[in-house]
């Protein structure tokens, strides 16, 4: 049995440089409020799926918002989607191995997607 990974390649964008650099009108804003900046995941804090690839682009809130932590996927209406006993990264990488199983994912394909599981956001608590 032969396995491929595939590396697409992956050129550094040289716009992507040039366009980080502060513009002078950003300067002197004053930033008293304290307030946290959005983060941005690149991958579901729940299941690892790239966000990028998710055709909703994230899963919502309560209140109808994008979530920049979760994948559409997962998490809908400020609930998660996995079932209530989904509730350890172990039970969530069986879970998302049968899931992709049942779509035809290679057993192999899936651990490799969701091995990265045990480190997201969603389930540190739960070991912590
Ligand atoms: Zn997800």
């Amino acid at each position: 049995m032969t396995f491929v990974i595939f590396h697409p390649p992956q050129r550094r964008s040289q716009h992507l440089w040039i366009s980080q650099v502060p513009a002078a009108h950003c300067n002197g804003l004053p930033d008293t409020a304290n307030h946290q900046p959005m983060k941005t995941y690149k991958f579901c804090q729940s299941c690892g799926y790239p966000m990028k690839k998710d055709k909703q682009g994230g899963g919502t809130e309560k209140d109808g918002t994008r979530s920049a932590r979760y994948c559409s996927m997962c998490y809908q209406d400020g609930r998660f989607l996995s079932p209530p006993e989904v509730d350890t990264a172990e039970k969530m990488q069986k879970f998302c191995i049968s899931q992709m199983k049942k779509s035809g994912i290679n057993g192999l394909l899936a651990w490799l997607a969701t091995r990265s599981i045990p480190r997201l956001e969603r389930w540190k608590k739960v070991s912590a």
